[in-house]
């Protein structure tokens, strides 16, 4: 198959509306997005990727008004969550609208709703005429894409379209924060907080390892996720990095002796850190550099997210399951 690389909205979303998939930019991530109510196209989405079939898919929507076409029920808490952070990196969980197939939610009877901030994709969205579910563009368990690059990368050949926009300002995937509950779950932590969220709806908490319920409820977070090829070991200070020849670090803080890694990529905020972490991983792939340091940040913030998704990808380089 070939991959066509685009600059229009319009001619991604063709694909699309046509039962096929394209690949499109977010403030997140890149995604790879299928029309919601057409199945066949939705199997082309986990093929591509080859996605276990257990991890849900989140729906994209253009507007607002498209949340009641993809779920059947809006709590309060999910209210306020829409109207404070949408559009924007959060995704919430919400009773699954029965007409839309089994396979996007992977089975289950709930599903994850986002409307992203970044006018390429809500041109896109607009242009496909349909909610669209888009995992992130990679191939199932490899970083997830911050570029174009990135995308065409891991799946050149194997997707017809790519839209392609400039490098993602986040960096991470969306905050997703389960709404089916009393009292709402963050599943999966990311630029929005659960100290913001936690304002709007109070006892809005981040799920813990203990918290076995959670795992069944966001069946994506047991898989490998987020690791390139390198072994990733996560420090809480580049002191604690022994023997560094040949290897990376990416964190905060400087190295004692910077000159002994084959490189070094310091940020200067969280905010810098996650949008770095993605490409650095991948940057550090090519250049087949077998271990890579990531120094733990403060937890609050997008700190939250860093530390979760730098866990994963050393856990990952152990374990297909974790
Ligand atoms: P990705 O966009 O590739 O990060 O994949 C979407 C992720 O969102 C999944 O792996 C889950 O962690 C989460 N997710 C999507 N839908 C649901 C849902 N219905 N319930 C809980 N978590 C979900
Ligand atoms: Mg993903």
């Amino acid at each position: 198959m070939k991959t066509v690389v685009t600059r229009s909205p319009e001619e991604a979303a063709r694909f699309v509306r046509e039962g096929d998939v394209a690949a499109f930019p977010t403030e997140t991530v890149y995604g790879l997005g299928a029309a919601i109510f057409d199945a066949g196209a939705i199997r082309k989405v986990f093929e591509a990727k080859a996605r276990p079939v257990d991890n849900p898919l989140i729906a994209h929507i253009a507007t607002t008004d498209q949340i009641a076409c993809v779920a059947s029920n809006v709590p309060e808490s999910a209210r306020r969550f829409v109207e404070a952070f949408f559009p924007g990196p959060l995704t919430v969980v919400l009773r699954k609208h029965p007409e839309v197939p089994a396979i996007a939610t992977a089975g289950l009877d709930t599903i994850g709703v986002r409307m992203p901030a970044h006018p390429l994709a809500n041109t896109f969205l607009a242009a496909c005429a349909t909610p669209v579910v888009a995992p992130s563009a990679n191939r199932s368990g490899r970083p997830s894409p911050t570029t174009w690059q990135a995308v065409l990368a891991d799946l050149d050949g194997r997707i017809p379209c790519i839209l392609a926009g400039d490098r993602t300002a986040v960096g991470l995937e969306s905050t997703v924060v389960d709404c089916t509950i009393a009292v709402p779950l963050v599943l999966r932590p990311g630029a929005i907080s659960v100290g913001q969220l936690a304002t709007l709806v109070p006892g809005t908490r981040l799920v813990v390892g203990s918290d076995g319920e959670a795992s069944r409820r966001s069946p994506g977070t047991r898989h490998r996720h987020y690791a390139p090829r390198a072994r990733v070991v996560v420090v809480a200070s580049p002191a604690e990095v022994a023997a560094p020849t040949g290897a990376a670090f990416i964190g905060i803080d400087s190295p004692d002796r910077p000159e002994s890694f084959a490189t070094v990529r310091l940020c200067r905020s969280p905010a810098e850190y996650a949008h770095e972490l993605f490409a650095y991983f991948r940057d550090c792939d090519a250049a087949a550099i077998p271990v890579v340091y990531c120094q733990l940040v403060p937890g609050e913030g997008v700190g939250a997210a860093i530390n979760d998704r730098i866990r994963r990808a050393a856990a990952g380089f152990f374990s297909l399951e974790v």
